[in-house]
């Protein structure tokens, strides 16, 4: 979990810029007609985000061909993100590519470690069509966080995922994502979330659900297990030259290198898992 700043973009210019690339005069006007309407719906999900209170907007319930506001359909308000936002030849495109930039080192916000490759629309486009091209709604994403999450809208506040640009800095700075070693030959590992006593319970179960959503415990695992294998050579090294405790050294630096960059990280929660394990350290990591 990574916190991007807000996107200093203003949403009447994205919105414009969209409609301005259309072709389809009719469809145009139409768009034109409902512009107070998308006006009013990016306003309500600042304000509403602001408060981590996004899952009181209604979802839209109808299919593509169906009305959403004035005379336009829900597969022409998604038409705007598709056709006008993301295509390389279209100007509005600089918005999508300023909006994937601000993702630092390209590293998906949702999980700390994929790269991010698209945007992620974070109240859907299928269910908020209203929202389709909003800046502020659309977070750069890696392809498992975006594909994989699950199709459920939130519909209490505790069931809402991390919001990148709102959500307040405690769940970035406090530690909520732990490790333990599981002691198989070789040796494997588990992660929970686990968030600090003093959060209120809504915080609390959102990192939960934020974790399962994301689905990743087993995504770390995977990452997990690579780190391990590369990790037996160099312990064995250390395991020679001091035993025990020259392994639990060598584990502890890495753990607070990996703290100081991100508390919250799939390393940092490994190393200290590892640096914490007796077992590991006096000879489970061969
Ligand atoms: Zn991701």
């Amino acid at each position: 979990m990574r916190a991007i700043p807000l996107p200093q973009l203003n949403f009447t210019d994205v919105l414009n810029t969209c409609v301005g690339s259309i072709s389809n005069q009719p469809l145009t006007t139409r768009l034109n007609a409902i512009n107070p309407q998308l006006n009013n719906a990016a306003q309500d999900f600042d304000a509403k985000a602001t408060t981590a209170d996004l899952f009181q907007i209604l979802p839209f319930a109808g299919a593509d061909a169906d009305i959403v506001s004035g005379q336009v359909t829900k597969a022409e308000l998604k038409g705007l993100y598709t056709f006008h936002l993301v295509p390389a030849t279209k100007p509005a495109r600089q918005y999508y590519d300023y909006l994937m930039m601000r993702a630092p080192l390209r590293i998906c916000p949702f999980c700390g470690f994929g790269q991010a490759t698209t945007l992620d629309h974070y109240l859907p486009k299928a269910k908020f069509p209203l929202l389709s091209v909003h800046p502020n709604n659309l977070i750069p994403s890696c392809a498992d966080c975006n594909k994989g999450k699950s199709a459920g809208i939130a519909v209490t506040k505790e069931q809402q995922s991390i919001h990148p640009y709102f959500d307040q800095a405690h769940f970035i700075n406090d530690q909520w994502l732990f490790a333990e070693v599981i002691e198989t030959s070789p040796a494997t590992i588990r992660y929970y979330a686990q968030a600090p006593a003093n959060w209120s319970t809504d915080d609390q179960t959102r990192i939960s659900n934020h974790f399962d959503e994301f689905k990743l415990a087993q995504r770390f695992c995977v990452q997990a297990g690579d780190e391990l294998s590369n990790l037996r050579g160099e312990l064995e090294i250390d395991f020679q030259v001091s035993q025990q405790a020259g392994v639990e050294s060598a584990l502890r630096k890495k753990y607070i290198g990996a703290s100081l960059q991100h508390v919250n990280s799939w390393r940092t929660a490994l190393y200290q898992a590892l640096a914490g394990s007796n077992w590991y350290c006096s000879g489970g990591f061969k």
